[in-house]
């Protein structure tokens, strides 16, 4: 228990830890750069500005640094469009993708795996006998 001093993962500055990887200061930003995103986006009914094309135009236009944004966008607390140059990559097949850490193709793929493996884990119902019976 207690808390220790780790590495920023993203300054590299020293802090004291209570579980989390990144400094209070850096935390900071990324919440600001949450904000400045999230109310460029919005305005209008304009999800996303057309005339942007990588995440350094973004960063420019929001002030939020490249790397909150790419952070957010991995996390999917913002939402774009489109895929940015300079911008996040399916983490499988290396696609360029707009947010999130798969592209469509291949979290449709390991959904379906999921759902595969998550029915030989369990015990297979007959849902023509469950109606039957009665069971929801
Ligand atoms: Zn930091
Ligand atoms: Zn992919």
């Amino acid at each position: 228990m207690g808390s220790n001093i780790i590495q920023c993962k993203q300054c590299g500055n020293p802090f004291k830890s209570a579980g989390g990887r990144m400094c209070p200061a850096c935390m900071q930003e990324i919440e600001n750069g949450f904000r400045k995103v999230a109310n460029y986006l919005s305005i209008g009914d304009a999800r996303f500005d057309p005339n942007v094309e990588s995440i350094d135009e973004l960063s420019e236009r929001t002030g939020a640094a490249a790397w909150v944004i790419l952070l957010l966008l991995r996390e999917k607390r913002v939402v774009i469009r489109k895929p940015l140059k300079g911008g996040l990559t399916c983490r499988y097949c290396r696609e360029p993708i707009a947010l999130g850490d798969a592209c469509d193709e291949c979290s449709n793929k390991l959904a379906a795996q999921l759902a595969t493996s998550k029915s030989a884990r369990l015990p297979v119902m007959n849902p023509g006998s469950a109606k039957k019976y009665g069971v929801r």
